[in-house]
């Protein structure tokens, strides 16, 4: 397994990007460590899959350096690369068996037949598929033919990295959930440099140690999932991450406090000098509905198990709270933040605080 060095990648599809606008990727730098196991999160059009490309070389980037344990790998091919990539959708032999769609990567690269049997064999029965291998893959369902994609993948153990691209899309619920930890138990066993992509935050915190959030052909933030969650850095990943996300209301500061229409909301930490229009941040999670704080209005409440989720207007802005099952709402609400959950924006991004 190698060390994967992004080093200012830009890439445009077009011919003669001039704007930042054209281009999939904007500037990506990101180093993925020798056998970690990360997650590539971010909405759909972000460049997940620009990116997956451009790391296995199905793409050529258009500016910048690729780098394997320190070697410039740019101008290799995929061959030379010797990465195994999982698709959104299976790709498979269906003429072939189970058996020989697995086969066909190592039989390629010259591994003699009795590692092929040994590596094969082990994989199947990795992957629940041992039952299966003289089948012919044509006969199978999409989720099945989805299960030998992924056992191509995963047969290699002499690759650079094997990179997931929304592996798991067409596959039920509760197999996406056994699969899921089966990788991350590879992982373990093998110690493998893999990168997973989705666009489903579950998918990605219950995969990974370390998530890697893009944006608009940028990544905004990397970090365990519990940073994530209590700091993000950009407005976009306090709303992608959390359900429902963080609020994020525009707030006049002056004096180390907010000014939210006719409200002030203590800011402990907040630099003094700052003045202006700023972004408060604040998960529903830390949004109190109770007898006192500032008076709103509730608009809908959502009973949605364990807690619910309330949407109340505060000086002409909806903002969302959670408030467990047993929580009384008084008949007259008010709101308060705690203070631990306040994060401060400027233009979309973290300003740090003191406290
Ligand atoms: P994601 O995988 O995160 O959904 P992609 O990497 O597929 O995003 O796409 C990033 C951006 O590049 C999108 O705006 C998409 O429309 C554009 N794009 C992707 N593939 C091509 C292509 N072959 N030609 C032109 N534009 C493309
Ligand atoms: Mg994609």
């Amino acid at each position: 397994m190698a060390r994967i060095d992004l080093d200012h990648i830009r890439h445009a599809y077009g011919p003669n990007p001039k704007s930042p606008r054209d281009y999939a990727l904007r500037e990506v730098n990101h180093i993925f460590e020798d056998g970690g196991a990360y997650a590539l999160l971010g909405p759909s059009g972000c460049g997940k899959t620009t990116l997956l490309n451009i790391i296995s070389g199905l793409l050529h980037a258009s500016h910048g350096r690729l780098l394997f344990d320190g070697r410039d790998v740019s101008h290799t091919s995929t061959q030379q690369r010797n990465i195994a990539q999982v698709f959104q959708f299976p790709v498979i032999y269906d003429t072939m068996t189970v058996y020989d769609n697995l086969a066909f990567p190592l039989r390629n690269r010259g591994v003699p037949e009795a590692e092929v049997d040994r590596k094969v064999r082990d994989t199947l029965a990795m992957i629940d598929l041992a039952d299966w291998a003289k089948r012919r893959a044509r006969g199978l369902t999409a989720d099945q033919k989805q299960k030998i994609s992924l056992g191509r993948g995963l047969v290699r153990s002499d690759v650079n990295a094997i990179l997931f691209d929304e592996p798991l899309t067409v596959i039920d619920p509760h197999m996406k959930w056994v699969l899921r930890s089966q990788l991350k138990q590879l992982h373990r066993r093998f110690g493998y440099t893999m990168v997973y992509v989705t666009h489903d935050q579950t998918e990605a915190l219950t995969f990974a140690e370390t998530v890697v959030v893009m944006y608009d052909g940028e990544i905004v933030q990397i970090g365990t999932p519990a940073e994530l969650f209590e700091r993000p850095k950009h407005t976009f990943v306090g709303y992608f991450i959390g359900s429902p996300g963080m609020n994020v209301l525009p707030v006049e500061i002056d004096g180390g406090r907010a000014r939210l229409g006719a409200q002030t909301i203590a800011l402990p930490g907040a630099p003094k000098s700052t003045t202006g229009t700023l972004e408060l941040g604040i998960r529903p999670e830390h949004v109190r509905l109770g007898r006192d704080g500032m008076p709103v209005s509730i608009t809908k409440v959502e009973d949605i198990g364990r807690h619910k989720v309330v949407r109340a207007t505060l000086e002409g802005r909806e903002v969302v709270a959670i408030v467990g099952e047993d929580e009384e709402v008084p008949a007259e609400p008010k709101m308060r933040f705690e203070p631990r959950g306040i994060n401060l924006y400027a233009d979309s991004w973290r300003i740090e605080t003191e406290a």
